[in-house]
C-alpha cells in the first residue's frame, strides 16, 4: 500500500476485544493485552479503563500494525 508518510491514528474499540491475541500474533511490539481487563491496548495506556482509544502508529511500523488490525475477528480496530 502507499501511505502518505505521516503517522496514522487508529481507533481501538476495546469493548469489542475478546482477548484472543490474533492481532498480537502479527504485531507484538505495539499491541499488548492489558493485565487489568484482558483487552487490547498499547504500552503507553497499559492501565487504561477507557473502552475507546485513539492510538498514533509510527510510520515505521504502520504496515505491520495494519496487518495486525486486519487479523482481528471482532472489528476492534477502525483504520
Ligand atoms: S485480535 Fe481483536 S479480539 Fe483478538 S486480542 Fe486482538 S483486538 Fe482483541
Amino acid at each position: 500500500m502507499n501511505y502518505t508518510g505521516k503517522p496514522k491514528v487508529i481507533t481501538v474499540h476495546r469493548n469489542r476485544c475478546i482477548g484472543c491475541g490474533y492481532c498480537l500474533s502479527v504485531e507484538n511490539n505495539f499491541w499488548v493485552i492489558s493485565p487489568n481487563d484482558g483487552k487490547i491496548t498499547i504500552r503507553e495506556f497499559i492501565s487504561t479503563n477507557e473502552q475507546t482509544l485513539k492510538v498514533t502508529v509510527p510510520i515505521e511500523i504502520l504496515d505491520s500494525v495494519i496487518d495486525s488490525c486486519e487479523n482481528c475477528p471482532e472489528s476492534v480496530f477502525k483504520l
